[in-house]
């Protein structure tokens, strides 16, 4: 048997090779290479698919958080130095974000059952000078947006989603992008909804807020070489944008896909050393990963390679533990810092076939 990739792009591309080729080939014979009818479309496309009154497409998922950030500055809501509260476990540019904005991040711990923000810690950490809660969907599962809103209501502060693993995951039947004041996606070629290369939206209901983030995405400019914000370039191009039209009429399937993998490694790996996700409602979560824990990481993580199984850490470092924080390195953050030492993400993705799923249950279930 081949290796079993942690992530097989090339064969998750393959199954849109047509579509997508005919996709590129339209942008190239339109000669419109950046902001044009794709971006329309495919942004009125997301839009309808989260239920939100508009998208607009940008450059990727960093400069998307950045310009909800940045909008919400414009508007007055947030000012230079005001704090952000998000969680620890998460992907680096959700802290970047708020950084490059000249915000100050504030880290609150995670939930040890959803690995998702938690709520209590968020609380704990509300200052005079709190004005947004970046809430990430991690591994696919939307975070406590109940509490969080309760949160934010009674301290009258933003709530923001950061979407990038969790494309057309459920919450009480509203749909992630939907849920909070504004959300981030990327579309990294390895989220559920990838593109070719970088690429990001921002959702939101928020009518100003969208005008002012399409401007600053384009250097501030409504009207060629008339300028009102101090923007910057973070466009969607059209050949990404034609490309996420394509695949984005496959994400509920490919979701329905991963949810099926996802629910054959739950059921079927048994084995004292592992804590398996908990995922209470099915029907919500994407999967972007299916992380395990372990104590024994290290040696796990070895079975599987020597059985040619790839996995990956997500993530092997809290925010505060990174060199690039490292003015809060002396934080304590327990269950975040649990969670670095014990995660581990095992494959998972639509090509997956049966025989590797298979085989990783029957890797992880033997003696090692
Ligand atoms: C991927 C990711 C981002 C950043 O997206 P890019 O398109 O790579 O800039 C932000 N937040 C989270 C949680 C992510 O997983």
């Amino acid at each position: 048997m081949d290796d079993i990739l942690f992530f097989n792009l090339k064969r998750e591309n393959e199954r849109y090779a047509s579509g997508i080729k005919e996709a590129v080939s339209r942008v190239v014979d339109s000669g419109w290479y950046i902001r044009g009818r794709e971006n329309e479309l495919f942004e009125a496309n997301f839009a309808s698919y989260c239920n939100t009154d508009y998208c607009i497409g940008v450059g990727n998922g960093l400069d998307a958080i950045r310009l909800i950030l940045m909008g919400f500055m414009e508007l007055g809501k947030i000012n230079p130095g005001d704090e952000v509260i998000l969680p620890a476990n998460t992907f680096i540019a959700t802290a970047l974000a708020v950084t490059q904005c000249g915000l100050t991040p504030v880290l609150a711990d995670c939930d040890i059952r959803s690995y998702n923000i938690n709520p209590a810690s968020v609380r704990g950490r509300i200052t005079e000078k709190t004005k947004a809660i970046i809430a990430v969907h991690l591994y696919g599962q939307i975070a406590a947006m109940d509490e969080l809103r309760e949160l934010t209501d009674e301290y009258n502060l933003l709530l923001i989603e950061d979407a990038a693993q969790a494309h057309g995951a459920v919450y009480k039947g509203r749909k992630a992008g939907s849920i909070g004041d504004a959300a981030a996606f990327s579309f990294y070629p390895i989220k559920n909804l990838g593109s070719l290369g970088d690429a990001g939206a921002v959702t939101t209901n928020h009518t100003e807020l969208s005008k002012i983030i399409r401007s600053l995405s384009n250097y501030g400019s409504d009207e060629k070489y008339i300028h009102k914000y101090k923007g910057f370039n973070s466009r969607l191009d059209e050949l990404q944008a034609a490309i996420l039209s394509v695949r984005l009429k496959y994400l509920d399937e490919d979701n329905r896909r991963r949810r099926q993998i996802a629910k054959f490694y739950s059921e079927k790996i048994r084995n004292n050393a592992f804590i398996l996700p908990e995922a209470k409602e099915w029907d919500s979560h994407v999967f972007h990963q299916f992380v395990i824990r372990t104590g024994e990481r290290m040696k796990v993580q070895q079975h599987l390679a020597y059985n040619n199984i790839q996995t990956q850490i997500h993530y092997p470092r809290a925010i505060h533990k990174q060199q690039a924080y490292s003015e809060m390195k002396y934080l304590r953050l327990p269950v975040s810092e649990l969670l670095q030492d014990e995660v581990l993400s095992l494959p998972l993705y639509p090509s997956l076939t049966d025989g590797e799923s298979r085989k990783i249950v029957e890797v992880l279930n033997s003696e090692w």
